[in-house]
Parts: structure tokens; sequence; C-alpha cells
């Protein structure tokens, strides 16, 4: 069964949607706030979040900054805002759809199918849990990085972009999939992003970030981890 978060604070609509949605099984949590929202989500670990923007106590895009320091989970925006500034700030934030209202019920429930149709191509769960090199390891199910028997302090951003690098070793992972991971832009024009964060963890994780060992550069393609 596929579980839905909604996250909406007009109580009418979280009803529709919550008949509208368990008629066709699927399983329903709905939180009337963003604190409720993230709480809900770790204990219940939903297939899909359907977040509205404007909630009583946070900005929807902070849900989703929130949201994306942890989890991949599809996120499908809803709002009535029509500023497209919002939308870019939702999709740039970690959001994979965008749907303004007022919304069809027809509609909402494809881009429904086809969020949670997404988390289907995610690789399982790596069975290394430990990534060693000479110079640093990665523990993936602590989510801890060490270098030299130190601790290395990593954002959500750049633990989740090396996540994905150590968990394939020695394969390209081109700049799309990154971004699509990481960010959940399809748009191939932020690879300056990639530069950046990338060049961040070459300067904590790498002994000599100038000339990486580990985090390699496919000029033009991606990147790829080599033990
Ligand atoms: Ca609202």
């Amino acid at each position: 069964m596929t579980r839905v978060l909604v996250v909406e604070d007009d109580p009418q609509l979280v009803r529709a949607l919550v008949i509208n949605m368990e008629v066709r099984r699927y399983g329903v949590d709905a939180a009337p706030d963003g604190a409720t929202a993230l709480r809900l989500a770790a204990a219940r670990r939903p297939d899909v979040v359907l977040l509205d923007l404007g909630l009583p106590d946070m900005d929807g895009v902070d849900v989703i900054r929130a949201l994306r320091g942890w989890t991949r989970v599809p996120i499908l925006v809803l709002s009535a805002r029509q500023a497209s500034d919002e939308k870019v700030a939702a999709l740039d934030a970690g959001a994979d759809d965008y749907i303004t209202k007022p919304f069809s019920m027809d509609e909402l429930l494809a881009r429904l199918r086809a969020a949670a149709r997404r988390t289907e191509g995610v690789p399982p769960a790596p069975e290394t849990v430990l990534v060693v090199t000479e110079e640093f390891t990665v523990d993936l199910v602590a989510k801890k990085a060490t270098r030299a028997g130190r601790d290395i302090h990593l954002t959500p951003t750049e633990w989740h972009l090396l996540e994905i690098l150590v968990s394939h070793p020695g394969r390209l992972i081109t700049h799309r999939q990154l971004l699509e991971e990481v960010w959940g832009v399809s748009r191939s024009n932020k690879t300056n992003y990639l530069r950046v964060y990338v060049a961040q963890l070459r300067r904590k994780l790498e002994a000599d970030p100038s000339h990486p060992r580990h985090l390699i550069t496919e000029a033009g393609m991606g990147y790829r981890f080599e033990n």
C-alpha cells in the first residue's frame, strides 16, 4: 500500500483528499501544520508527501528543506499561490512536482501515481554499510563520515551527495541523476550546484582536494567514487 502524508491546514480539503485516496487504497496520514508534518514524516515514513505551501506555523518551503535533510520521499507541492518564484523556490528546495489550486481530483491522483512510481526506481538500501578508503570512512547506517579518526561535519546536502556516490563505487553517476536525487530537479542547468558541493566534499574528505583520488570528475558527464 502506498502511504501518503497530506500536509494541509484546510480541513475541508483534507477531508476530500482523504476520502478520494482511501477509496483508491492509499494509506493516508494528515498533518495540519509543518511541525506535525515533520514529526509524522519521520514516524510514518510515507511514500509520497502532498504539501500545501501556506501553513499556519511555517513556510512550506522550509518543510521541504527539513525533509530533504534526511529523505528523498517524493514531494508534491499543493498551493493556491500563482507566483512562479514560489514554484521555483519549492522546486529548488527539493520538491518533485507542483500543482496549483484549484485542481481536479483526477489530475492530482495522476500526479500522485507518477510521484509514487518514481520511488520504485531508487536503488535498494546498500549492502555495504561501511565504505572505507585510505583517507576517509563513510558509515551509511550511522550517517557518519570520519577522517583520521575524527568526525567530519557534513551538511544534509553534502551528505546526500556523498551517500549516492559512495553507494555505487566505480560507477559514473550523471549530473542529471545527482540533481534529480539531491535537489529533485530534472533540469540539468544546475551543474554549478554540483561543482560547489563536490568541491566542499573534497575539501573535507580528500588529502589533496585539488588532486582528488576518490571523488572523481568525469568531465561533462558526472562524478564517480573510487575506493
Ligand atoms: Ca493553506
